[in-house]
């Protein structure tokens, strides 16, 4: 997309600001495509589904394309606060400081509970794929527990990288003693939790299906359960974070 043109876009009244910041990213199911600029620009650039393909070789090439203009306007943008991008040097030390607070995060009690469920799914999925899919058919409710697995996919993964980069963000936080509000790692673990309240739904709705192995089930509720609260627990504002677009008020 030329820069123009993203200026253009980026500029109409439509677009909710930083709503992309803080949601699930699952676009095919999301309330507010109208108001977001990332999923316009997607879908100016890649109209077609030949396009969309992301094996397809164009569509690498227009992300690049995509990528550099973006670069320019940031550029544009920092200088006008009196930051040169192209000279901002880091140094060893603050690269082996990125490293350390990554994995500090990375090794948090609550990064690693919500690592052990993407394992936990995916054990019980690997045991249970017979039998669910024999349910699906016999219940004559493919749809629901599809949707239900959809959900349980969708956000398996989701969950952890949300914890992790709350983690990460509560950790600088406390180290610079930032008190500002609202604070990103509020609304990373906000989102990690609309996820985790969805996958218990989801779970549940399973759950109500089938006939054998509910205990496992219910098990992974509880899992889900404990890591909510714990969560909960860690970042006591992060329910009331306001996400633009999706708990704020919307014209
Ligand atoms: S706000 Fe909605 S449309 Fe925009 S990136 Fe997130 S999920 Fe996709």
């Amino acid at each position: 997309m030329k820069r123009d043109r993203l200026k253009k876009l980026a500029a109409e009244k439509r677009f909710i600001s930083g709503i992309y910041n803080y949601c699930d990213r699952w676009c095919e199911r999301c309330p507010l495509t109208s108001r977001c600029l990332n999923f316009s620009i997607s879908q100016e650039e890649f109209p077609d589904p030949e396009a969309q393909d992301i094996r397809n070789k164009a569509f690498w090439n227009k992300l690049s394309e995509t990528l550099a203009e973006s670069l320019e306007l940031l550029k544009e943008g920092a200088k006008k606060w009196g930051i040169d991008l192209d000279t901002l040097e880091f140094t060893e030390e603050d690269t082996e400081r990125l490293k350390a607070k990554d994995k500090a995060a990375e090794n948090h009690l609550l990064s690693r509970a919500a690592k052990r469920y993407v394992g936990i799914v995916e054990d019980w999925l690997k045991e249970k794929e017979t039998l669910f899919f024999e349910t699906a058919a016999a219940a004559r409710e493919g749809v629901n527990l599809e949707e239900a697995l959809e959900v349980i996919r969708w956000y398996q993964y989701f969950i952890a990288a949300k914890v992790i980069r709350a983690v990460r963000g509560k950790v600088e936080d406390d180290e610079e003693r930032d008190d500002e509000f609202p604070r990103d790692s509020d609304g990373s673990a906000k989102i990690a939790l609309v996820a985790i309240d969805r996958s218990i739904a989801a779970w549940a709705v399973i759950r109500h299906y089938i006939t054998g192995g509910a205990e496992g089930v219910m098990d992974i509720i509880a899992f889900l359960d404990s890591l909510r609260q714990a969560l909960e627990k860690a970042f006591p504002n992060a329910r009331s974070f306001i996400r633009p677009g999706f708990d704020s008020m919307t014209k």
